[in-house]
């Protein structure tokens, strides 16, 4: 039994509400148990620099960020680390596949993504918030992008793990993101050693998640607001 009682195949708790920040075109506030994040996008705007500009299409920046209050105990060293520069990268590389980019040309698209709390997953539940909030902006998409991390911990295969179940000495933390449309993987990422048959076990288990995030992701955008 998981210490917040969950099957192995389940996520946290989800709470989406859409277009919490008014000064922005579209935005999404994305809570996955004691994992919150806010998106919030800009543009399509003149791309500054101008040096990034690109004649045939636009450009996707992605900025993630985890404020200092976010995580258990020590509070986090304000601004940008390594960590936040290969978060921000592969959160771009997620996202970009669900945008039509040549709808953009010699623009910029701005997604901004918040931590305010931090329980593990806070990549993929960026990339949850930023997808929506890219939607609510009314940017030209192909569909949503739909993230989940799954794992080993404790000797099981595991869904969504906390940050209590990353630091089981036998983890794997497997981030997945998915095009809900097409089920195309845009994001894959390991942290830990795990056999083949292993992975192969918690790829599907976490895509099988990120399609019910997709649907609940759906309803949000039809209902404007959504939790479980
Ligand atoms: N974490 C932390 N301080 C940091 C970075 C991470 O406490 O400076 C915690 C936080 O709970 C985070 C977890 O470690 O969610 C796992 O971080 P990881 O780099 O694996 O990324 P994530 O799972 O959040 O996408």
């Amino acid at each position: 039994m998981r210490s917040d009682k969950r099957a192995d195949d389940e996520f946290r708790p989800v709470k989406i509400e859409l277009n919490v920040v008014k000064s922005a075109l579209g935005s999404c506030y994305f809570e996955m148990g004691k994992t919150a994040v806010i998106a919030a996008t800009y543009g399509p705007q003149d791309v500054k620099p101008k040096h990034l500009e690109k004649s045939d299409r636009g450009v996707l920046a992605c900025n993630y960020n985890m404020l200092p209050f976010s995580v258990a105990g020590d509070r986090k060293r304000p601004g940008y680390d390594r960590r936040s520069v290969e978060i921000s990268k592969v959160v771009r590389e997620s996202l970009e596949p669900a945008i039509f980019m040549e709808e953009y040309p010699k623009c910029i698209i701005r997604v901004d993504m918040q931590i305010l709390q931090a329980d593990a997953g806070t990549r993929v539940v960026a990339i949850n918030a930023a997808s929506l909030a890219l939607a609510c902006a009314g940017i030209s998409m192909r569909g949503l992008v739909s993230a989940v991390s799954a794992g080993r911990a404790n000797g099981k295969i595991l869904v969504d793990l906390t940050k209590e179940e990353e630091d089981a000495p036998d983890a794997i933390d497997v981030p997945v993101a998915i095009l809900t449309k097409t089920g195309e993987i845009t994001l894959l990422q390991m942290d830990g050693i795990a056999s083949v048959d292993e992975m192969k076990k918690i790829v599907k288990q976490a895509t099988v998640a990120c399609e019910k995030l997709g649907l609940m992701q759906a309803e949000a955008l039809k209902n404007g607001i959504h939790s479980i």
